[in-house]
């Protein structure tokens, strides 16, 4: 997820400031009127995430089903994330890219998901837009042939998310892949039947109660973003439990 970001200032209000408070979400009656995702047809399934940990707060519940269902999964990090605690000294960038490497795919087993291939790009945190034409390039052999590709929201109001989903998106229409995209820090900063969000084009991935206490289990394993690494401001949880929330609720969504 990360919140630090170059590049970013005109959306650094949006990120920083109080979010919509999840029961705000919760008591939205739209949720009733999005349509239902099906699945895709057996085959591979590609995941982009920005950062290691965007995949399973945005689609972690799908990802468990997708794998008890027998698809193959490739989860692509195109950053290690080594930018989400830069003025840390308890721990250093090189060893969050080692920590966040081990979440992720402790992660992925409590999902059940253990079998999926981890592909990571290692382009830089936070400059993944200096990197996107490159991105877009490694995309399109691993979307070759794929059933569905799944990427960040390109409009999500955070860099490197977006310019992740613009490179997938991309790479996919090359590969003749279907597409979607799945929003992360859009519950943070949108609010229900907010106009900056594309709700004619939402669906929803309803998460069976099961699935749901994997996703929490899965997203439990991201100790270094949910959790302080020291008592200091810049050793803070970049995930504190009100932004938690937003991706522990039984249903997911993604734009199509
Ligand atoms: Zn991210």
């Amino acid at each position: 997820m990360s919140t630090r970001t170059e590049d970013t200032s005109s959306y650094a209000d949006a990120i920083q400031a109080p979010g919509t408070d999840e029961s705000v979400w919760e008591a939205w009656p739209g949720w009733e009127s999005l349509r239902e995702f099906p699945l895709p047809p057996r085959g591979r399934v590609v995941v982009v995430a920005a950062h290691p940990d965007d995949e399973v707060l945005g689609l972690g519940g799908t990802l468990a089903r997708l794998a008890a269902t027998g698809h193959g999964l490739t989860v692509v990090s195109v950053t290690d994330g080594e930018g989400s605690h830069p003025d840390s000294r308890v721990v250093r960038p090189h060893e969050l890219v080692r920590l966040r490497a081990e979440e992720t795919r402790t992660a992925l087993e409590r999902l059940g998901a253990g079998d999926a291939e981890i592909v990571r790009l290692h382009v830089p945190d936070s400059g993944v837009h200096r990197h996107e034409e490159a991105v877009r390039r490694a995309l399109v052999q691993l979307c070759s042939g794929a059933v569905l590709v799944a990427a960040p929201w390109t409009a999500d109001v955070h860099s490197d998310h977006e310019a992740a989903g613009r490179a997938a998106r991309a790479a996919a229409h090359e590969s003749d892949a279907p597409f979607v995209e799945y929003p992360v820090w859009m519950w943070h900063w949108a609010r229900p039947e907010d106009p900056r969000v594309p709700w004619e084009r939402a669906a929803r991935l309803t998460l069976p109660a099961e699935v749901q206490a994997r996703k929490r289990h899965a997203v439990d394993a991201f100790a270094s973003q949910i959790r302080p690494l020291g008592p200091g401001a810049e050793d803070a949880a970049v995930l504190p439990p009100e932004e938690l929330a937003h991706h522990l609720r039984p249903r997911e969504v993604v734009f199509l």
